[in-house]
């Protein structure tokens, strides 16, 4: 095999670890592997597993399985002792296959369906989220005397895959819904929220623990003690520019609780992204270039449908071409999908050096929200995804 040649620049290895980048570039001159397809890097997973949590006292780890439910991710996370974070059946059914204790499985999820909360109730999940009354019918009709916690609805201003509208509830809402569950025999326990995924704005956490802060006063007032509070997911990672790091949210966070809850308050973190987001580099090829008006073309085998979804939403990868021409002549791309559907365009006005059709382009921090979310629409199948 001729060694592939990517010209790696500095832009590249501040997006990724040059640890992460390279252990790729030499899989990808040992093996010949038909793309697309998605490489993790387990040392990265390791690491930061290893910083979420650490700077939140009290505080306890779970995995968001939705960002990536691949089997050996979960392994992998279960190895590590992770708590999980679940919303379906599917999901449980994993988890069960593998041993996951109950006790370190929680759900999320506002609005879960029927069929799954029978299933963990049997399995003997007892942590649920909700933020309405027809949840807590739900709860005491399947689960009852459950643990519980409120979603409450938070600004999602600076998060670039915002949550806010779909879930959560006001304030006094958020009271009324906690007493109802307790009048109706469950256990509420809590408060949760969720400040929108690829949260870069610190203090979207600051208006998020005020307003809990707030629910959690007005719930003591009406007899309610609370001993939980579930911070959610959020944590961004690097895709085209520098971002806040885990350390300085958490430390922000820790200091507000520190100031405005009791000092026996549980944490709860549920990351998704961050866990596996930047651990993960997914490796596409060219297989069309096109010039229509005034674009340059550029169609790659994973597109909106088979992977890149949230491009759709907002998010920009950073990309890495391969080819042995000069770097510094760059043009403008559009960069976009292999289905026949107008909808599968991933970018615009993407500066990279010239590739030829059957160059490979690496497609950076693209771990998360990838693989979870390919179908097979127009007969692509979805990516594997093989762990380093
Ligand atoms: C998706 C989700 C998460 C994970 O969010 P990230 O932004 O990926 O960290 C956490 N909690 C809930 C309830 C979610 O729906």
């Amino acid at each position: 095999m001729i060694p592939r040649i990517f010209k790696v620049e500095k832009f590249h290895t501040g997006i990724v670890p040059k640890s992460t980048l390279f252990k790729v570039l030499k899989y990808l001159d040992k093996e010949n592997i038909e793309t697309p397809f998605l490489l993790m890097d387990r040392e990265k997973v390791k690491e930061k597993v290893s910083i979420i949590g650490q700077n939140i006292k009290n505080s306890k780890v779970f995995y968001a399985v939705k960002a990536n439910p691949d089997d050996e991710i979960i392994k992998l996370a279960d190895e590590l002792n992770m708590g999980f974070e679940i919303a379906s059946e599917g999901e449980l059914k994993m988890l069960s296959s593998i041993g996951v204790k109950p006790e370190r499985i929680i759900s999320s999820n506002p609005v879960k369906s029927l069929k799954f909360l029978k299933m963990a109730a049997s399995y003997g999940v007892n942590y649920f989220s909700y933020d309405s009354v027809d949840e807590v019918d739900k709860l005491v009709r399947f689960v009852p005397g459950c643990n519980v916690y409120v979603r409450l609805s938070v600004p999602n201003e600076g998060s670039e895959w915002p949550l806010s509208k779909k879930f959560g509830i006001e304030l006094d809402d958020a009271a009324t819904l906690l007493s109802y569950a307790k009048n109706k025999g469950l256990n509420p326990v809590g408060i949760t929220f969720h400040v929108g995924s690829q949260c870069t704005n610190i203090y979207n956490w600051n208006t998020a623990l005020d307003k809990a802060n707030a629910l959690w006063k007005i719930a003591e007032r009406n007899g309610i003690r609370l001993n939980l509070l579930n911070i959610g997911g959020g944590y961004p990672i690097k895709y085209t520019k520098n971002v806040v790091n885990v350390e300085t949210i958490e430390k922000n966070v820790n200091t507000l609780i520190y100031e405005k809850f009791p000092m026996d308050t549980e944490i709860f973190i549920e990351p998704g992204r961050a866990v596996v987001g930047d651990a993960g580099i997914f490796v596409t090829s060219v297989i069309g270039k096109a010039r229509r008006a005034d674009e340059n073309w550029l169609y790659i085998d994973v597109g909106v449908f088979n992977g890149l979804m949230e491009s759709v939403g907002g998010i920009k990868y950073s990309y890495l071409v391969e080819g042995s021409r000069q770097t510094k002549y760059k043009k403008k791309w559009t960069i976009a999908g292999p289905s026949c559907d107008s909808f599968d365009v991933i970018d615009k006005d993407v500066a990279l050096p010239e590739p030829v059709v059957g160059n490979m382009i690496l497609i950076l921090s693209s771990g998360a929200y990838t693989i979870s979310y390919a179908s097979e629409f127009n007969g692509f199948s979805i990516p594997k995804t093989i762990l380093l």
